[in-house]
């Protein structure tokens, strides 16, 4: 199958945000494709922003930004400490937070929540993301829950088995907090790596999939400085008011 790259243009180190309503979030929905796209982008900054926490969790998600992060030269992270499970009683808030945010990065992709993500502080996230950056190219992630609602997704990241066993350590090592929830497990975190590696037929047999709802093909000549000089004058459209 013809695969997709993220190549930027002239060759631009990669701009990465990434985006979770809870401390867990980022490295539990797309912790693999991180460690696989930094390994292959050792260019690349990372802004990393988690909304909600307490000083409890945030020493957990700074733990995991680092475990996740490590090698990479420019990398923002931010921890917020937005109440859990209030985000639409405190959107302003957050609203407020996202503002600030688009005035600090111009990301080439980003990754965020799942739209019909059941828990309602992921949706609110995902939601607002598509407010904020409306040319971007975003990529879902997907969390598994009590609730159920794993999809359909239509973009797939194969991952070699050394992503997913660090993905997986990396988690379970530093999210201890969170141990004893029935969720939080090895074998949750591999199933769905599984499941969506059998989907995507990916070589190594795992898989992070994500939900992508706007992809714009852009010519390679497109990304040339010496094309885009060539580049055609628009074509002129019809002044109704000189009409014979
Ligand atoms: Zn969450």
């Amino acid at each position: 199958m013809l695969g997709l790259h993220f190549d930027t243009p002239h060759g631009t180190p990669l701009r990465i945000l990434c985006l979770g309503a809870h401390c867990d979030d980022i490295e539990i929905g797309c912790g693999g494709t991180l460690l696989r796209l930094l390994e292959e982008r050792p260019d690349a900054s990372v802004h990393w922003v988690v909304f909600s926490s307490t000083p409890e969790r945030k020493k957990e998600a700074l733990g995991g930004a680092e475990l996740f992060l490590a090698g990479v030269r420019e990398k923002h992270v931010t921890i917020h400490d937005f109440r859990d499970s209030c985000f639409p009683y405190v959107s302003l808030d957050i609203k407020d937070a996202f503002e600030r945010l688009k005035r600090e990065v111009a990301p080439d992709v980003i990754f965020t929540h799942f739209r019909q993500d059941l828990h309602q502080d992921h949706a609110f996230i995902s939601q607002l993301t598509w407010n904020t950056f409306r040319n971007h190219l975003i990529l879902e992630f997907e969390i598994p829950k009590y609730d159920g609602d794993f999809g359909t997704p239509n973009f797939f990241v194969p991952l070699e088995g050394r992503h997913c066993e660090r993905k997986i350590r990396f988690i379970l090592d530093t999210f201890v907090s969170q141990v004893g929830h029935q969720w939080f497990s090895a074998d949750v975190f591999m199933s769905a790596l599984r499941l969506r590696g059998v989907e995507s037929n990916a070589p190594e047999r795992c898989a992070e999939a994500f939900y992508c709802r706007k992809v714009v093909f852009t010519p390679m000549s497109a990304a040339r400085p010496a094309a885009r000089a060539e580049k055609s004058a628009p074509i002129p459209l019809d002044d109704p008011s000189k009409a014979a």
